[in-house]
Parts: structure tokens; C-alpha cells; sequence
């Protein structure tokens, strides 16, 4: 009997993940034929992208071969961008690395091509830190900014050197604003610059931070980003940056060597020519068990999905954290398919536990989470140490 194809386009969070359940589910069997596992991903390996931030504060590698996976063991790998599902004729269309047009045959299709960053128009200035291209631009622009105050003699061009305003305050901007304020005066104090004159700004349009847990919750955070050296504007947007000043909407002008915009994640526009039945807002419409509609043997999660808990109603959020749980529940979806039994539902993570963390710099974190309205903080070193264990357990390291 011929081998059944499995294709997962796409090994971030969610690929990966999938990668992993429906391998160690299936045992590589189903009904006495064996899986051939395929990934396809436009990169040449998994990206850490929940760390994005960390190669635009320092030189941090967070690419992972595949090769370095266990269970990628008999998987191919193929480095290409996925143009188009052909669900009628159960083939894909890749453009491989060599820039041709390849068409595959799968039986079984995981669709997780994610989210891409927002950004803003290219004439409101700054810099979105969007891939690892974008990090580096990032790196280089702040630290050559340090050296070129270390020789200015004029203390308001010294301070706009020394200044980063970082917009959008989603755990993406926090995360970023504390590592690089910690970063760059470090850097300061080896170039002989006073580490203290550092200024970070981290730009919230709301009237506070951390909107999905309690008040105290972000009062907590804007203590720690104040610690890292942080501040915090709120009901502060940047409406533009031209030749080293932000325009922020009450009028004020911020005088930066540097804005990054961390605005959030949208599906992926490659969706919308992909042939796969979308929501108005770009995700994927798929049912409670993840199976695309009118797409037989096709599934998807992740970013790029639109998931409702049946029971609540409630989507999930764009976040690593659900990747995996989905992940994990899709491969028990894709055996008992193919066995005929019937298959598990999506379940929201809020209706089990609503769990937050927050990188803020070595030794320090946050971490929320409330089960039956009992809110749990943990700050400090365990907060950082978990958020570790997140950090790998999203990219399959542990
Ligand atoms: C800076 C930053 C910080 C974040 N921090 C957190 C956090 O703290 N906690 C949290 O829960 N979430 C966080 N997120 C969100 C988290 O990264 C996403 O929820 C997660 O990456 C989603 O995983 P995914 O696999 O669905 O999509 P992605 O990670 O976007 O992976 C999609 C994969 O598909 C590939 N691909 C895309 N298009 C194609 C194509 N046409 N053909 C072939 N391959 C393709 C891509 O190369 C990529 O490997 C953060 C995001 C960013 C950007």
C-alpha cells in the first residue's frame, strides 16, 4: 500500500508542535500504512520568534536547525514558500529555494504560517522589528549611537543619542524595552558614557498596562520596567518619527536616537491568496476539531486560525502559549480521524487557567495567572526562571 503523506507547512510554535503530536500520536501508522512527514517553511530552520527581541539587544543565535529536533528523525525538511492549497486535487504549490515552482501531493495538510508583525506606513519613520533582518538594523542603530555620544560634547544631542522610544505596549514592547534599557547601559558604562543617562520610553496608548490581567498586575509591571531603567508613557501614542524626534499624539515632541515599533501581529497576508476559506480579518475558518471547512484532510492552528472554544465562544488570542495546547489536541484530532473515532474538541487555555509571563531582564519577571478568581504573582528569579521554561517549552527544548 502507498504511504500516506502528512504536510505541515509552516514550523514555528504551532508547526513545530504539530510536527511533534501527530508523529508521536500516529507512531508514523495509520490503518497499516505508514506517514511520510513533510515540512515545508520558507526558513531554513525554526525560528524562536516569542525572542525576536533578543538579537536587537545583543548577538543572541534563535534559529534552531531542524536537524536538531529528535523527533525530526525521518521527517523531510524543505525550504520553500507555500503559494497555494489545491484542496480538490490534494496538492500544494511551493516556490522552492532555487526560486521553482514545485507541486506536492499530501493526504494529510497542517496549515500554521502564522502571523506576521504589524507595521506602520513606511512615512511614519522608526523601525518595526518584524524578523532577524530588522533585529540587527535595530542593534546596529543603538550601538552606534552610543559611540557617537561618547564624543558629543552637546549635552541635549548626547541625551537624544542616549534615548530609545520603544511604541506599543503589548508584552512584545515590554519585553523589548526592558532587555534593551538593561543592554544599553551596559554598553554605556563600557564606552565610558554615564549609564544612568539612558533613557528608554516605552509608549502605551492605553491608561495602563497589562490589559489582560487585574490594575495591580501593571502597576506591578511599571514598578520592574521603572527598575530596568523604563518609562513608561501612558495614553501615549507615536504618530510618526522624522530626523530623531517622535511626534506623539498630545503634541509632545520626544527627541530619540531610535523608535522601534512593537504594534502586534496580524495573520499572514499570504493567506489571502492561498486558497483556504478566511475570516473578513485574514484567519483561517476551520471547526471546533481544527479541520478546515470544505478541505478534507486539511487542518490548521496557530496565528494564522481563527479558534472558538464551542463552549465560551471564545477565540484564542495570537499567542505561543495556545500554539502549543493546540498543538498537542491536534494530534489526538488527526488519529482518531483517521482511525473514525470521534475526535477531540478545541478547549480555550482561559477555561483551564489564565496564564501570563513576562520576560523582563535577567533575574527578572512576572508571572500572573488566576484559576477560580485566584489570582497567583510571582516576581523576581522563579518569575525569570519560568519564563525560561516557557521561553523552551514554545520552541520544543525541554
Ligand atoms: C516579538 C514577539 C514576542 C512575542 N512574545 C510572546 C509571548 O511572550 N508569549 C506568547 O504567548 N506569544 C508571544 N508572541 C506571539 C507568538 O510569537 C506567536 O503566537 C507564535 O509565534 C505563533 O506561532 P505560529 O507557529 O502560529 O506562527 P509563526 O511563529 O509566525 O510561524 C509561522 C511559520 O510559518 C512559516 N511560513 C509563513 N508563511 C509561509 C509560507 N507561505 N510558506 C512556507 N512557510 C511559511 C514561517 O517561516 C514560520 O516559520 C510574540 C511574538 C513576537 C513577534
Amino acid at each position: 500500500m502507498n504511504d500516506l503523506t502528512c504536510i505541515i507547512i509552516g514550523g514555528g510554535h504551532a508547526g513545530l508542535g504539530a510536527l511533534k503530536a501527530i508523529k508521536e500520536k500516529t507512531r508514523r501508522i495509520a490503518n497499516g500504512r505508514q506517514i511520510r512527514f513533510v515540512l515545508i517553511d520558507k526558513q531554513p530552520g525554526h525560528m524562536r520568534k516569542v525572542l525576536l527581541f533578543r538579537p536587537a539587544v545583543g548577538e543572541e543565535e534563535i534559529m534552531i536547525p531542524w536537524t536538531h529536533y529528535e523527533f525530526s528523525e525521518g521527517v523531510e525538511f524543505v525550504q520553500g514558500m507555500v503559494t497555494f492549497v489545491d484542496s480538490g486535487e490534494k496538492q500544494i504549490r511551493y516556490t522552492d529555494a532555487q526560486g521553482n515552482d514545485v507541486r506536492i501531493h499530501y493526504d494529510l495538510l497542517v496549515v500554521t504560517v502564522g502571523s506576521v508583525v504589524r507595521q506602520p506606513d513606511p512615512n511614519q519613520g522608526g523601525i518595526s522589528l518584524t524578523d532577524l533582518q530588522s533585529a540587527a538594523v535595530i542593534r546596529e542603530c543603538w550601538r552606534a549611537n552610543l559611540r557617537q555620544a561618547v564624543g558629543e560634547t552637546n549635552p541635549k544631542e548626547r541625551n537624544r543619542l542616549m534615548t530609545v522610544a520603544v511604541a506599543g505596549a503589548g508584552i512584545s514592547g515590554v519585553e523589548t524595552s526592558a532587555e534593551l534599557a538593561l543592554e544599553m547601559q551596559k554598553e554605556a558604562s563600557a564606552l565610558g558614557l554615564n549609564p544612568s543617562e539612558i533613557s528608554v520610553y516605552l509608549l502605551n496608548g492605553q491608561e495602563r498596562l497589562f490589559l489582560e490581567g487585574p490594575k495591580k498586575v501593571g502597576r506591578k509591571l511599571n514598578q520592574i520596567l521603572g527598575e530596568c531603567g523604563v518609562t513608561v508613557l501612558y495614553n501615549c501614542k507615536a504618530m510618526w518619527e522624522e530626523a530623531g524626534v517622535v511626534m506623539l499624539n498630545n503634541g509632545d515632541r520626544l527627541p530619540v536616537g531610535l523608535c522601534i515599533w512593537t504594534i502586534g501581529l496580524i495573520p499572514n497576508p499570504a493567506l489571502r491568496t492561498m486558497g483556504l476559506p478566511l475570516t473578513p480579518d485574514g484567519q483561517v475558518l476551520v471547526d471546533e476539531s481544527y479541520r478546515v471547512q470544505g478541505a478534507p484532510g486539511v487542518y490548521s492552528i496557530g496565528d494564522c486560525t481563527r479558534i472558538v472554544d464551542p463552549k465560551t465562544g471564545k477565540a484564542d488570542g495570537m499567542r505561543c502559549a495556545d500554539c502549543g495546547l493546540q498543538a498537542d489536541r491536534l494530534g489526538k484530532i488527526v488519529i482518531a480521524d483517521l482511525e473514525g473515532r470521534t475526535a477531540p474538541v478545541h478547549k480555550s487555555s482561559s477555561s483551564i487557567m489564565d496564564l501570563f509571563c513576562i520576560g523582563l531582564g535577567e533575574n527578572r519577571g512576572l508571572v500572573w495567572g488566576r484559576k477560580w478568581g485566584l489570582n497567583m504573582v510571582i516576581t523576581g528569579k522563579p518569575a525569570w526562571k519560568f519564563r525560561n521554561i516557557a521561553w523552551k517549552a514554545g520552541s520544543k527544548l525541554l
